[in-house]
């Protein structure tokens, strides 16, 4: 097993402080979780990476108690979306004490869970209008 330093990008300087190094100002996470809900929450995180309002961020690396990860969102301005009330990113957070600067989740958005991806697209398109209208 190869010996990394627990940052999202394992490669160069600065690995492992920062996710990719780059210093984000808003990081933006999201469940990612098992259902239409989580996946519209990936969904939203991506999409607003690719607005420039933040970068995308892991927060796998936070669950897995990797401390270059909890660190990086500990500094940050943190977007944090969860697919559903149950609230997994908003709860790894607590775990660390991180307080989300702002917090969406999905079903308060207009979604209802399901085990279905059939429609994630509009969903996607759905609940992300919703947020924005609330950044
Ligand atoms: S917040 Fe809801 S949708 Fe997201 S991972 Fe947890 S249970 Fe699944």
């Amino acid at each position: 097993m190869s010996e990394q330093k627990d940052g999202c990008c394992t490669t160069g300087a600065g690995a492992g402080d920062t996710c990719c190094g780059s210093g984000a100002p808003t990081l933006i996470v999201a469940c990612s979780g098992g259902s239409n809900a989580g996946q519209v929450s990936n969904g939203i995180m991506i999409e607003l990476d690719r607005k420039g309002l933040g970068k995308a961020y892991c927060l796998a690396g936070i669950g897995a108690a990797l401390s270059g990860f909890i660190e990086s969102a500990k500094a940050a301005r943190t977007v944090v979306v969860d697919g559903c009330p149950t609230g997994c990113a908003k709860k790894a957070f607590e775990k660390y004490g991180i307080e989300p600067s702002l917090y969406f989740v999905v079903t308060d958005l207009g979604i209802a869970k399901a085990h279905n991806f059939d429609k994630l697209p509009e969903e996607t398109g759905v609940a992300m209008k919703a947020v924005l209208e609330k950044l």
